[in-house]
């Protein structure tokens, strides 16, 4: 009899580790690491989104006639242990995990790996496909993508004619006042009640934010709804507005299919498929079909790429020399006055979740202007959002957020002041400081700390010439001391949460 240990972010009845198995020669092993679970201050969404996966996908295998051994241990390590010890297995098989400490620890006890069949590049064929590629541009390994996995292409052409659309898909919040579609939500039941319940008794501080709310979904079955509805009602309004923020808005027309794919209850490519068949059937446009395929053979992919490719260099990475602690209003144990990020923290306290643009524009934005220092901003934003992950973050966090890879991942920092936010939300008008002013007590600390993040690292960027037009509006400042004295005060603030 083997074992087939499934990890917590391979809860798929066709995971490739249980190919052709049938209860009468497979035992099932699943693992909650009691050491993973005080590694961080998970949110409790985050939290209860796995463990409760987890155990209702033991329930599922155990229904289909298989003997489940679902162990709470010290480490995986040591529940692999006692499990061989209790039950001896022929062999322990798993799917190649999405962790390189991970794939190490299988490798090291000796388990058979099957292939990793949750993503539609496998690091071997990104490593492939990067060769000896000076530049590892997006747009490249995205046609690839569609090219050699077939979707939303006629024949050799992308549908549509067109490669991108985005030029249709940056519109600001619309004003005609418009209803956004209301996320599933499923009920709470025993099994729930009991993951919330062992939480509890880790201790209040173990965990942080509010109580899951039934949004985000805890089975495979539960996960299709939410396809279906995102096909059905959210899709057909996505697009334009994706890169828009307004507050009170948390979700907007986003699909909030990521915790689902990154537990593995959903595949990029079933998912993608029923967004090919919407749009082909006229339910979907073009323009969101195709930002929301992007976002996940494109976008999703590349980075689960870049991070086997390069994970050691991002691990070290710290091309801004940003050294500054996480700021409390990030860690959530401050408010703050500025109208955009007090939204955006609201949306993940509450929810474990900001969609990518103010995750990118408000979070990130905030961190690299401010210097924060790359693996706290990282392990933050693991442990924070209900879709987190080390290969997620990772990239997405040093890469593209703070351009701590000094430029594998994106051409120039990603860094904005007030205009951006102001350009693509709703905030300014209701916040207490001016985003137009870089100087004074009411100047928009986005807008100040942008002219001080490009003065601090003048030097460093001098090389870029994607940056050469704000370089130039840098040199024509004439309050550029004023501004830094302000920025300092800025960053006093923020480190003391007053901000
Ligand atoms: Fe954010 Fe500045 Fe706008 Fe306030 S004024 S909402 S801090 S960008």
């Amino acid at each position: 009899m083997d074992t087939v240990w499934i990890l917590g972010d391979q809860l798929h009845p066709d995971v490739s580790s249980l190919d052709g198995r049938t209860p009468d020669d497979t035992r099932i092993l699943l693992v909650e690491s009691r050491t993973k679970l005080a590694s961080k201050r998970w949110h409790r969404q985050r939290a209860h989104l796995v463990i409760t996966s987890m155990r209702r996908f033991g329930h599922e295998l155990a229904a289909r006639g298989f003997e489940v051994d679902h162990r709470r241990a010290e480490s995986l390590r040591s529940g692999l242990h006692d499990h061989v010890d209790d039950h001896v297995p022929d062999r322990v098989v798993a799917m190649e995990p999405a962790s390189a400490a991970g794939l190490a620890l299988l490798h090291d006890e000796g388990v058979t790996t099957t292939r990793n069949t949750h993503f539609t590049c496998h690091w071997e064929d990104f490593a492939a496909w990067a060769g000896d590629r000076r530049g590892l541009r997006m747009e490249d390994f995205y046609r690839w993508q569609r090219r050699r996995l077939d979707i939303l292409m006629d024949g050799d052409e992308p549908a549509g004619g067109r490669w991108n659309f985005d030029d249709q898909n940056r519109e600001p919040p619309p004003t005609d006042g418009r209803s956004w579609p209301v996320p599933v939500q499923s009920d709470l039941d025993d099994v729930d009640r009991a993951v919330l319940a062992d939480l509890d008794d880790m201790g209040a501080d173990a965990t942080w934010g509010a109580d899951p709310t039934g949004i985000w979904p805890t089975s495979r079955r539960r996960a299709l709804a939410r396809l279906r509805h995102a096909v059905d009602e959210v899709l057909p309004r996505f697009g334009a507005h994706q890169d828009a923020m307004i507050g009170g808005e948390p979700f907007l027309a986003h699909t909030l299919l990521s915790p689902a794919l990154n537990l593995g209850m959903l595949t990029p490519l079933e998912v993608c498929e029923a967004v090919e068949d919407a749009h082909r059937d006229g339910r979907v446009p073009i323009n969101a079909a195709e930002g929301f395929i992007r976002q996940v053979i494109g976008w999703r992919e590349y980075v689960w790429g870049l991070y086997w490719l390069h994970r050691d260099e991002f691990l070290a990475a710290n091309a801004m020399d940003a050294r500054r602690p996480l700021p409390p209003v990030l860690a959530g144990r401050a408010d703050t006055d500025m109208a955009c990020v007090a939204d955006t923290m609201t949306s993940v306290h509450d929810h474990s979740y900001a969609h990518h643009i103010q995750r990118l524009m408000v979070l990130g934005n905030l961190a690299l202007l401010s210097g924060v220092e790359p693996r706290a901003m990282v392990d933050w934003m693991w442990s924070s959002f209900v879709d987190g992950a080390e290969w997620v973050m990772l990239p997405n966090v040093v890469g593209m957020a703070l351009y701590a890879d000094g430029g594998i991942m994106a051409t120039k920092p990603y860094a904005a002041g007030g205009n951006y936010i102001d350009r693509m939300s709703d905030h300014c008008g209701d916040c207490r400081y001016d985003r137009r002013a870089r100087t004074g007590d009411d100047a928009c600390p986005f807008t100040t700390m942008y002219w001080d993040f490009l003065a601090r690292h003048r030097e460093r960027l001098s090389d870029n010439h994607r940056l050469g037009r704000q370089l130039a509006n840098l040199d024509r400042l004439s309050d550029l001391d004023a501004v830094r004295a302000r920025a300092r005060e800025v960053l006093a603030a923020l480190d003391e949460g007053t901000l």
